[in-house]
């Protein structure tokens, strides 16, 4: 079954988050927030030449919004500030249930594309994504 595929991939992510915790160094940062589940998040991001030399993240909240996070980070390291735009955009696509081509990246991503069937937990897995595009945008 794909869904449970999914699900085993949002629980590795969640039990051991990739890229937690502070960085020593970094150029921009951001918070995110979503009072509805109780997630909250603050990511950090060092850019170097418009790429995303490094990124990490605190977080506490539900288990696909740590999940989010988890693959977020480890998706968008050593991206330039222009990919993570883009694959914003085509991750909250995934979210809202719209069809989005696939790529390597977006393969990844599609095991939190459930969320498109519960309107309420959009947030949780988006946020970590609009709060890291709020700290790269910071930047320029
Ligand atoms: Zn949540």
């Amino acid at each position: 079954m794909l869904d449970e595929l999914y699900q085993e991939v949002i629980l590795d992510h969640s039990k051991s988050p990739r890229n937690f915790g502070v960085l020593d160094r970094y150029t921009c940062t951001a918070e995110g927030n979503n009072p509805m589940c109780g997630d909250q998040l603050t990511v950090y991001v060092d850019i170097k030449d418009d790429i995303v030399s490094d990124v990490s993240y605190r977080a506490r909240g539900c288990a696909i919004s740590i999940a989010s996070a988890s693959m977020m980070s480890s998706i968008i390291k050593g991206k330039t500030i222009g990919e993570v735009n883009i694959l914003f955009d085509k991750f909250h696509k995934l979210c809202m249930g719209e069809e989005v081509e696939d790529d390597d990246d977006i393969e990844r991503l599609r095991a939190l594309s459930g969320v498109s069937k519960f309107p309420t937990r959009v947030k949780c897995a988006t946020m970590s994504w609009h709060a890291v595009r709020e700290a790269v945008d910071n930047t320029q």
